[in-house]
């Protein structure tokens, strides 16, 4: 079922990570701190080395591929949301090799800053809830 929930941008800050933290860490790091419950990210930068997910859709298992090299971020879009009481983020990056080719998927874990400069745009709006999804056995948000 398609659902569509009003939300109010409460408020946008900007900034960089630390070079040499790991990206998705940092940015769950940043959410608690802040306590950002609901938002929008985006970022651009380089990473060290990246570690994405590629979720198999009939195995509902994810495959991470490590690429141990430096890359351009070319974009990286998320939310901010809330699973088990505290902020998660679910992003997605697009990263460039040295031959401009691209490389994309589930930003997980093992992904480390080279630098980064982000923005993210903070919501007020209901409680985005992650809950086991059956039919994907993927946390989605359980909102009606
Ligand atoms: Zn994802």
């Amino acid at each position: 079922m398609t659902v569509a929930k009003d939300v109010r941008q409460k408020k946008i800050i900007m900034g960089k990570l630390q070079h040499g933290s790991d990206l998705l860490e940092e940015f769950t790091q940043l959410a608690e701190d802040k306590n950002i419950r609901l938002g929008r990210i985006e970022a651009i930068g380089a990473v060290q080395k990246a570690c994405i997910g590629y979720y198999h859709q009939d195995r509902h298992e994810y495959r991470f591929i490590e690429l141990n090299q430096p890359l351009e971020i070319v974009s990286l879009t998320g939310n901010i949301s809330i699973k088990e009481g505290k902020p998660i983020i679910h992003s997605h990056i697009a990263l460039a090799d040295n031959s401009g080719a691209l490389h994309g998927g589930h930003l997980a874990p093992g992904t480390t800053v080279f630098a980064c400069e982000y923005i993210i745009e903070i919501y007020d709006g209901p409680t985005f809830e992650r809950s086991f999804d059956p039919e994907t056995e993927l946390p989605l948000w359980n909102i009606t």
